[in-house]
């Protein structure tokens, strides 16, 4: 649905990746796992019964089975769309997550021109609608050479999804499809840039709301709970239109800073054998930090501890436990790479609950960069002033801390 460049981090977690097309790593939000058990459900009982009555019931929950898929597998060539068009114009994809109302390419930065953009943003309706157009031949086919009239019911009600997929996608509201298509033009019309990104997501709050408003009528007026579902996507536009508008105000504020303009560096850190005593007299005491990143004695990265995981270990067994007992295992730790824009790093940095994360560079630790990071970059922008890099205080290199 949405081409946005999303912090790989919070949805990486969320996900569950399974391969690669044309080298872009696919993976799956497990909201999709839901929403395919309610399609399943809804196509098996009442949506295939209804156009294609008395067949045995075994016949609908296969044929419903397939069309959840073949509707998936529609969805994935439309952000894939977007995404080989964005590699197109030098527009690096990181990966294409399937989420509960769509997809998402995740992009890193943006087209050079207006052109382009407006070519990432059509190609994924474009490809929905030429699914439709696909689906419904093979309709007429099946419905000429005489095959089951349930094949035919699920080859039309996949036309039809595919349909609504291209012409709500191409709503001129932000973040949806037809949002983009408005900010390019409004770009390529003589608009700056973020004017035209802010117009599009105001637009996206505004239909949000008509969304929500209509749903609710339905639910009140009409006593009819499916108006649910569309004050749910209201709801959704709204929040992801405001993400946009704060995204493209802090682009305007920070601009083109990356994560390695604001980074600390280099980063104290702590060696997962270290005691944690031993951690905490000769770095954590003589740095401003309140989580630092673990390597191992190769220098890669094992984790991350917070001096209140420290304090949490009894005294009397600080002397013997390691660190490695107690970090926050690499896994279920956010890291950023150095070439990152501030702008993408940001949901991440701002997550609640969220201090530090370790930059790596080719998976060496080149730096650690938090929220304050972040706040001081914009403060500095505001006043006209570039941030320099932090260099951390005294003898505080993760070389001369390889014991
Ligand atoms: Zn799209």
């Amino acid at each position: 649905m949405a081409n946005r460049a999303a912090t790989g981090g919070e949805q990486v977690r969320q996900s569950i990746r399974f391969g690669r097309i044309a080298g872009i790593p696919i993976g799956s939000h497990w909201s999709v796992l839901v929403i395919m058990l309610l399609l399943v459900w809804l196509l098996a009982l009442t949506i295939l019964p209804a156009s294609a009555p008395g067949e045995p019931a075994g016949l609908y929950w296969l044929l419903a089975v397939l069309a959840a898929v073949l509707f998936m597998a529609a969805l994935l060539a439309h952000e894939l769309a977007h995404a080989l068009v964005a590699r197109h114009y030098g527009v690096r994809v990181r990966a294409i997550t399937l989420w509960l109302l769509g997809g998402v390419s995740e992009l890193d930065g943006r087209a050079p021109h207006a052109r382009g953009d407006l070519f990432i943003a059509l190609a994924g309706p474009i490809v929905s609608i030429a699914a439709a157009g696909g689906f419904a031949v093979l309709a007429a086919g099946a419905s000429l050479i005489g095959l089951d009239p349930l094949v035919v019911a699920a080859l039309v009600w996949l036309a039809i999804v595919n349909v609504v997929l291209g012409v709500f996608n191409m709503l001129p509201a932000a973040p949806l499809d037809g949002g983009r298509v408005l900010a390019a033009a409004l770009w390529g019309l003589g608009l700056d840039r973020a004017a035209a990104q802010r117009v599009a997501a105001r637009a996206g709050m505004v239909f949000g709301a008509i969304l929500i408003a209509a749903g609710l009528a339905q639910v009140i007026v009409l006593a009819w709970l499916g108006g649910l579902w569309l004050a749910l996507i209201g709801w959704f536009l709204i929040t992801a239109a405001g993400a946009e508008t704060a995204g493209t105000r802090l682009r305007e504020t920070v601009g083109d800073l990356r994560v390695a303009d604001v980074m600390t560096t280099p980063a104290v850190a702590g060696y997962a054998h270290q005691t944690l005593d031993d951690f905490a007299a000769r770095v954590a005491g003589g740095s401003p930090h309140r989580s630092y990143p673990v390597l191992d004695i190769g220098g890669r990265l094992t984790g991350v501890v917070t001096l209140a995981q420290l304090g949490r270990v009894p005294p009397a067994r600080r002397p013997t436990t390691r660190l490695a007992d107690v970090q926050t295992p690499r896994d279920r730790t956010a890291v950023l790479d150095p070439q990152t824009s501030l702008v993408d790093a940001a949901p991440l940095l701002l997550a609640p609950g969220h201090r530090l994360a370790p930059v790596l560079d080719r998976e060496q630790l080149v730096g650690v960069v938090c929220s304050g990071d972040l706040t001081r970059a914009t403060e500095l922008a505001s006043l006209g002033v570039r941030p320099s890099r932090q260099q951390d205080s005294p003898s505080a290199t993760t070389e001369g801390r390889a014991e």
